[in-house]
């Protein structure tokens, strides 16, 4: 919180500090912050009209005061009201003061829910007050979310304080607002902050209050603001048009074993389409599991290549960017291109060689994690950024790439389809094209759920593959809560496999171990020489070995759905008919049967993802916690909906009749927050 900010509060340091964790920074974010639920201190109750179960006001004369000492030690308090009832105070901890505020023939006022106690009715903990005669609120009283240290009343001032400080007109026109039945934007957040007493607590929760409406429809439709400024600077914004001669993308095809499908050949189009244009590319390469992203990417690359530009090629693991730079590197080579992969395990002598050579654009072609785009790595014409399952990364290096690729055309690819609601508002400034066809000849895989009672037999199913000249995946249970026995757990399960299959020969990849080790192990799994690969889930995402034939899954009831569907997709990449074992322990939680039910009845990772979606919630599919991308607070995308389509269909009027409307209503609701919607 600012200076000029704490002195119009009129608060300390200290007071600010605390706002400050509550993520209040300025007088709209307070006028935002609104009320958990609400006391009633409007009306005293009589005690003869009170309801066990209830939150209530009743006054009443002290008619005893006793310090009891069982079942354990506490002040209670008898109070009578008017008409003679009596009705019980408890108070498990208390202070001098309170015994002396609460003695015998005071007046006094108690705010608090009433219970059926041993002798009648009791309130145990409630707010006193003394009778002074002093009128009751007129509104219902807010409670807010705090922190240790500020209490509600104060919370309650800087609000109010806030509300008569801001401009609360309104940035909607009464057209749109009767149109929609939406209140006033000063009439809405009033009342919730100060509701008159005619409204009950059921009302102020619901959704469907006009007052919550209105917030909702404002967040919605900053949100379609901000998306749709940002596709305009997008495409006001100037690229170079990659027009490659397509003399390096038809060697390749030449070359490659197989023919694209017609869903590849189609986006690849929409790619080469936008790639010719004159403002950057914002395009999602989405396709299932096993659909062939990877050579679409790569042709694209060449385009950009033909073009003369720099390519690069972002992936989320270093197992990954390898496996990358070893299929492009077959591809490639014959094209003469010289590519390089930026990996955590080079010497730092070569990685300095690596980025001068992509400096100069001696390197045509890059791949790596992350690292690819920090500060000290510079390109000499980078026209086009790809990155692999894009969903995997945080905001963060989202946020380092959008910086590094200002003006570059990008691609992103990613296996998980996006709901129809999050494309229409997170994910609105973003093109998506589709393989929607698996290619050819794929045998499709068959799952089977296995009691882990039954381990001897998986056992002996590894040993057939295995003698069938087949290769085996084995990933060990997932321990989320702690890295350490994630590790103790892979390396156990390692030694167990060796010691079941002391002939074979067994490998281990966990996320621990360096890059290089890494990789080792990995290239020694593609080239055949394990039989049998023991690995975390670090080998979810992109691994393509096709003579990989049975996946088994320890424990797979821990996993996600979206995690399961990846790991059974690194299997079935070959022709020869592969397997997918998930283990699971009893017993089951509810989740976890519906999970398993849905891995085991579907291949189609579309529908995989909307049996997700609603198992899980729009929340959990945009990783928020972990990436940082602002939530919506108050709408819900699916209970919203139709306020989410009337937002839509609006802001683009508004963008263009109404500029100065626009950036108060963004300053209002995203202050800090532009940055991170548009990536
Ligand atoms: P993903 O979309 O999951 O990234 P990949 O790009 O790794 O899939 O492709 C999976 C496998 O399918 C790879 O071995 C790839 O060479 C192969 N492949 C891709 N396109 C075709 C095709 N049109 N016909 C046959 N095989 C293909
Ligand atoms: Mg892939």
């Amino acid at each position: 919180m600012d200076d000029a900010t704490c002195k119009q509060l009129n608060i300390s340091a200290a007071t600010a500090a605390k706002l400050e964790k509550l993520q209040l920074h300025t007088l709209w974010d307070l006028v935002l912050h609104l009320p958990l639920r609400y006391e009633d201190e409007t009306r005293i109750t009589p005690l003869a009209d009170v309801q066990v179960g209830a939150s209530c006001l009743i006054e009443g004369t002290v008619t005893a005061q006793e310090v009891q000492f069982r079942p354990r030690r506490q002040l209670v308090v008898q109070v009578q009201d008017a008409a003679e009832r009596v009705i019980f105070l408890r108070f498990l901890h208390f202070y001098p003061s309170q015994q002396q505020q609460m003695a015998r023939g005071k007046s006094i006022r108690a705010l608090g829910e009433v219970r059926q106690g041993f002798f009648g009715y009791e309130m145990v903990h409630p707010k006193v007050k003394a009778a002074d005669g002093a009128g009751l609120a007129e509104t219902l009283t807010p409670i807010y979310p705090t922190v240790a240290g500020l209490t509600q009343p104060t919370l309650r001032r800087l609000i109010q304080a806030a509300l008569k400080q801001v401009q609360l007109d309104d940035t909607l026109p009464e057209s749109l607002l009767s149109a929609l039945s939406l209140p006033s934007f000063a009439d809405a957040v009033q009342l919730l902050h100060a509701p008159p007493p005619e409204y009950s607590q059921a009302d102020l929760h619901n959704g469907a209050l006009p007052a919550w409406r209105r917030l909702k429809f404002d967040e919605l439709l900053a949100q379609q603001l901000s998306m749709r400024l940002a596709r305009e600077r997008r495409m006001a914004a100037t690229a170079v048009p990659l027009r490659g001669d397509g003399h390096l993308s038809a060697q390749l095809t030449q070359q490659l074993p197989f023919a694209l499908t017609a869903a590849q050949q189609r986006c690849l189009q929409e790619i080469r389409d936008d790639l010719n244009a004159t403002h950057p590319m914002h395009r999602l390469l989405q396709g299932d599991v096993g659909s062939g992203k990877t050579i679409v990417a790569a042709l694209a690359a060449l385009t950009a290549l033909e073009a003369g530009f720099q390519a690069a090629l972002m992936a989320p693991t270093e197992i990954l960017a390898e496996q990358h730079f070893l299929k492009f590197q077959q591809w490639f080579a014959p094209l003469n291109i010289p590519l390089a992969h930026l990996s955590g395990s080079l010497k730092k002598k070569q990685k300095d060689a690596v980025k001068a050579a992509l400096a100069s654009g001696e390197i045509r072609f890059a791949v790596g994690t992350h690292a690819l785009f920090q500060q000290d790595v510079a390109f000499d014409r980078l026209g086009l950024v790809m990155v692999d399952e894009q969903h995997r990364f945080g905001v963060t290096q989202r946020l380092a790439l959008k910086n590094k690729g200002q003006d570059v055309h990008q691609l992103m690819m990613s296996a998980t389809p996006i709901p129809r609601t999050l494309a229409m508002s997170f994910f609105a400034d973003l093109d998506v094209s589709v393989i929607d066809e698996l290619p050819p000849g794929r045998t499709p895989i068959q799952t089977k759920l296995i009691n882990s009672a039954r381990r001897a037999e998986v056992e002996r199913f590894v040993r057939r593959t295995v003698a069938a000249g087949q290769q085996v995946y084995w990933v060990c249970p997932l321990i989320e809560e702690s890295e350490v026995l994630q590790l103790k757990t892979a390396t156990e399960t390692f030694e167990n496999l060796s010691r079941t299959f002391p002939d074979l020969r067994v490998g281990l990849v966990h996320g621990r171990m360096k890059a290089a080790e890494k990789a080792a192990v990995m290239a020694d799994f593609v080239a055949g020489s394990l039989n049998i690969l023991v690995a975390t889930t670090v080998i979810e995402v992109g691994v393509d070995v096709p003579n990989a034939a049975l996946m088994v899954i320890e424990h797979a009831e821990r996993m996600g759905l979206s995690q399961l569907h990846q790991l059974r997709g690194r299997v079935g990449r070959g022709t020869s008919k592969s397997v997918c074992v998930l283990m699971f322990a009893e017993p089951l939680s509810e989740l976890a049967k519906a999970r398993l039910k849905v891995i085991f009845e579907h291949t189609d990772g579309f529908e995989i993802a909307r049996q997700d979606l609603n198992l899980r919630g729009p929340g959990e599919f945009l990783g928020a916690r972990q990436s940082g991308v602002p939530l919506l607070r108050f709408a819900n995308l699916d209970e919203d909906l139709p306020l989410l389509e009337h937002a839509r269909a609006y802001a683009p009027q508004l963008i263009v009749e109404q500029p100065a409307i626009v950036r108060r209503h963004l300053q209002r609701w995203l202050p800090h927050r532009e940055n991170y919607l548009g990536v």
